[in-house]
């Protein structure tokens, strides 16, 4: 890592090598199906401890039965915990997202609010899934911080700190607040593909050599039926080479 290059620098050099690798705006880089602001919202309570492919797969039966606030609000538990059993803590996140919505019906005129203090205020939405809300919901500026943004921004030397809302803080005091969604996406996609959590990927990332934790690219190792074939003892019969004079 050059040390004559300042952190922010760096952090922008990040951003764009993140950007031409995983294309896209903060919309098209969620991998969350919706159709607006609710369905997001919805989607993102669901998320939690699970993958994004499984929440796809109970929230078009979840958007038909239930498509506004009031219907949500109005759902009976057992039939909402049914519909989105599979995605796990079903009885938490069935409360979670009937609370939520009847918290829109009641103070919100049914309408997602926009401002992270009114989002914050829903149950079942911290500040991480508000920030999405924020940042593919409306286009504003957001950076959720998840276990992979973490990972990778401590990785990468962008933050020192454990505590994501602290992360969430170094993060956007480098980055211009436009690129802030996007950049929280690619880091999800770079931790899942490349900067995995056990053993990073070094070897294979774009970003290793301004990452002050790559790891030194190590020789591979010969194909295993090679090894075998040096670990095996001679077969009887087999052709012995005479010994060169
Ligand atoms: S160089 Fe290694 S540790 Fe650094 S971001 Fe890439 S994969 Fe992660």
């Amino acid at each position: 890592m050059p040390a004559s290059r300042s952190l922010a620098a760096r952090a922008l050099v990040i951003t764009e090598r993140l950007a031409g690798e995983y294309p896209g705006d903060a919309v098209s880089l969620c991998a969350l199906e919706h159709r607006d602001a609710f369905q997001l919202l919805c989607a993102t309570i669901l998320s939690a401890q699970t993958t994004d492919e499984r929440v796809n797969m109970v929230t078009p039966a979840l958007f038909a039965r239930y498509p506004t606030p009031e219907d949500l609000a109005a759902a009976e538990p057992s039939e909402l915990e049914e519909i989105i059993r599979s995605t796990g803590f079903f009885r938490a996140k069935g409360a979670s997202l009937r609370g939520m919505a009847a918290a829109l019906v009641e103070h919100f005129g049914s309408e997602v609010p926009h401002d992270m203090e009114d989002l914050v205020t829903l149950p079942g939405v911290g500040r991480k899934t508000a920030n999405v809300v924020r940042s593919v919901g409306f286009g504003l500026p957001g950076l959720p911080v998840d276990t992979h943004v973490r990972r990778l921004s401590r990785r990468l030397g962008l933050t020192k700190q454990d505590d994501p809302v602290k992360v969430e803080s170094d993060l956007c005091a480098l980055v211009p607040s436009q690129e802030w969604g996007a950049l929280s996406l690619r880091l999800i996609l770079h931790g899942r593909k490349v900067c995995v959590a056990r053993r990073p990927r070094c070897g294979e990332c774009l970003l290793a050599d301004i990452c002050p934790s790559a790891l030194p690219s190590v020789p591979a190792a010969a194909p295993v039926s090679a090894q075998r074939a040096a670990r095996a003892p001679k077969r009887a019969g087999a052709p012995v080479k005479k010994a060169a004079r």
